[in-house]
């Protein structure tokens, strides 16, 4: 591959194109299993960002796609509809919260956010108040379009960047009381005065259920999570849950707000929702919004993109939503969890291991120190494995499918890159 042309002319995720970091070339996967150009493979320790649940190139998912490329990649969404639309939307409502029971399809996981937004403000709107701000929880992580980041963690995303054009929403501190610890009763103290005080301005609260993702990997407990559903229902404030990273079965449930047994008015999903095979969201809410969003001066829901419904990515998301079904997923991960509550712990033996933490099929290390990225992932390279930290945060989100030979491989990738000063930041 011209990996030089790579280097000189792409752009990938959050990237510098005046010091590049080295891309590894990847010419085909299967299962757990990434191989490079090279011929070396890697054990995936990353669902690529969560969203290859059931691994790579899985007969079915590959069936489904192929399938449906014969009959029709896409079709416009607009006066036009399909199967795979109706039988997606199907299995989502019978997945879902039962209180949700109207489906947006949308593009990816921003863009769901972006259309939970505009659901919320367009509610307000029909309903004849001004309320036009969002509340949502510092380490949040929402997406990277302007309304997304705009409730993103306004440190990390560095809202200063883009201030004068970013909407101003208002934050709270993240609950402190960890999943699986104590409940601290006044980690709600700051949302409900800030309801107390705000909540006619207030037209919704956007939050990651349980496990806040790529804005700090912290797991947080369900209580907090029913104080919030209290406190929007005695201000009649609508709650929208971004399950982007955490639906379909990583933290151990299917969707992370059954760990709190409460139910959103607006759910988003992506990520996980096609297997990983290719981009697609979703944005559920009830008849009673949706109605009412309706019944506004706009008459309709202002919101429809070119690939909305994308007859391909829905053929796919069905097959892996019918992989979920057969309920396998709950086994697979709840050994994993088994496995990294078993093995992890250890790791905190580790000179540069601040904390560790278990959720469902996700590993966490915090490190005392930031890693040093093109050192650190030239050595899981080395090992064998595909691991991409972010900050102090090294962590994995293995497919379900995951053999314990395979996460026994990361994690002791893990436990030798840890404990190796020359993979830190070290003043
Ligand atoms: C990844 C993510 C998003 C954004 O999804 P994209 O598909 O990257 O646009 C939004 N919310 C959460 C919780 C996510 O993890």
């Amino acid at each position: 591959m011209d990996l030089e042309f790579d280097r000189q002319h792409i752009w990938h995720p959050y990237t510098s194109t005046l010091s590049p970091l080295t891309c590894y070339p990847v010419v085909s996967a299967k299962g757990v299993h990434l191989h490079l150009e090279d011929g070396t493979t890697l054990v995936d320790g990353m669902s690529s960002w969560w969203s290859t649940i059931h691994g790579y190139n899985h007969p079915a998912l590959t069936h489904a796609a192929k399938d449906q490329l014969d009959k029709m990649s896409h079709v416009m969404f607009g006066g036009l509809t399909h199967q795979p639309a109706i039988e997606l939307s199907k299995k989502l409502l019978a997945m879902a919260p039962n209180n949700l029971e109207q489906v947006f399809l949308a593009d990816s996981g921003s863009v769901a956010v972006e259309v939970s937004l505009k659901m919320a403000l367009q509610y307000w709107h029909s309903k004849g108040e001004r309320r036009s701000k969002f509340v949502s929880l510092r380490h949040g992580y929402h997406g990277d379009t302007f309304a997304a980041m705009s409730v993103t963690d306004p440190d990390n995303s560095m809202h200063s960047l883009y201030k004068g054009f970013l909407p101003e929403h208002l934050f709270v501190d993240s609950p402190s009381s960890v999943f699986g610890g104590e409940w601290d009763p006044s980690d709600i103290d700051p949302l409900k005065a800030l309801l107390a005080e705000r909540n006619s301005d207030i037209a919704a609260i956007i939050l990651e259920p349980i496990v806040q993702g790529a804005g700090g990997m912290r797991f947080y407990h369900p209580n907090y999570l029913k104080e919030v559903r209290a406190l929007c229902d005695r201000y009649s404030i609508l709650l929208i849950c971004d399950e982007i990273a955490t639906g379909f079965g990583r933290t151990g449930k299917l969707f992370a707000v059954e760990h709190a047994d409460i139910k959103p008015d607006i759910l988003c999903v992506g990520k996980a929702l096609t297997g990983g095979y290719m981009t697609l969201s979703a944005t559920l809410t009830s008849k009673q919004v949706a109605d009412i969003v309706c019944g506004g001066e706009a008459g309709c829901f202002m919101h429809g993109p070119t690939f909305m419904g994308n007859p391909l990515a829905c053929a796919v998301a069905c097959a892996s939503l019918e992989l979920i079904e057969s309920g396998q997923w709950q086994s697979q991960v709840r050994d994993i969890e088994q496995f990294l509550k078993q093995k992890m712990p250890a790791l905190l033996e580790c000179e540069y291991v601040h904390d560790i933490r278990v959720l469902g099929a996700i590993g966490v290390i915090e490190a005392t120190h930031p890693v040093a990225m093109e050192s650190i992932q030239a050595f899981f390279v080395k090992q064998g494995v595909w691991v991409r930290p972010f900050g102090k945060l090294i962590y994995i989100m293995p497919p379900y499918i995951s053999s314990e030979s395979d996460l026994r491989l990361l994690i002791e990738a893990i436990e030798k890159a840890v404990s190796n000063k020359q993979h830190f930041v070290i003043n």
